[in-house]
């Protein structure tokens, strides 16, 4: 079982990093299967597994069918969001008290994306200020919804699930109104995903700022890697 992550508000991410991989493999591997009354069940949630397949591609199909290519993104950004926020409510709940220090929840995030199969996660920027002035960017070579979308007609961005995951979690860690931006993203022929969280308010100013579109290699975060390369 997961130790209760205490409160620590100076230590250094590196330390924090370690600290929640191994909470959350701790957590993951309190998932349980009850075929008896067909019910899995981690951190005190009901789940269902569902194919990557059917979320990531059959799903936003559906919904473009049905409202249109212009609300079809916002749909499956928010189905993302409610997954992140329940995600991360479970996880808080269960594994982490009262008093353990924002980074460290926010940092969970991560963890859990990557265990739950939507992809991996490296750290470009790094600003987990509880205001108006959040800022984390994080880019994925192996998206789920990428993935999903490689070798369909369309080449644009396809990560609305994994984005509204990142922004539900931080927004349950924190408390803040957040949103997630994709920047760019696999499926458009380039090597990496790339997201940015931000405060709701700061947004579109955000997301034109030149420091969130750098060349991956020149953030000096690279090697903080949550998942998938670690
Ligand atoms: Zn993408």
């Amino acid at each position: 079982m997961a130790h209760r992550a205490q409160a620590g508000a100076d230590e250094p991410i590196e330390a924090v990093i370690v600290r929640a991989r191994e909470d959350m493999r701790a957590y993951q591997e309190s998932l349980t299967r009850q075929p008896d009354v067909g019910a899995v069940e981690l951190g005190g949630v009901s789940h269902a597994l569902v194919p990557i397949r059917v979320i990531a591609r059959d799903l936003p199909r559906i919904v473009d069918e049905i409202v249109g290519p212009e609300r079809c993104p916002e749909v499956i950004y928010r189905v993302g969001r409610a997954i992140g926020e329940a995600h991360a409510e479970a996880f808080f709940r269960s594994a982490c008290s009262d008093g353990a220090a924002p980074d460290y929840r926010i940092l969970a995030g991560p963890f859990h994306l990557t265990w739950g199969g939507y992809g991996d996660v490296e750290l470009l920027v790094w600003e987990p200020r509880v205001d108006e002035r959040f800022a984390v960017l994080w880019e994925a070579e192996h998206s789920a919804s990428a993935r999903s979308a490689a070798g369909g007609a369309r080449r644009t961005r396809a990560c609305n699930l994994e984005a509204g995951y990142s922004a539900g979690w931080c927004a349950a860690a924190t408390g803040l109104r957040l949103v997630a931006r994709e920047l760019a993203c696999r499926a458009e022929g380039i090597r990496r995903c790339r997201f940015l969280i931000v405060h709701e308010d700061h947004a579109q100013a955000a997301v034109v700022e030149p420091r969130f579109h750098l060349e991956s290699s020149r953030y000096s975060l690279t090697p903080v890697r949550v998942g998938g390369r670690v």
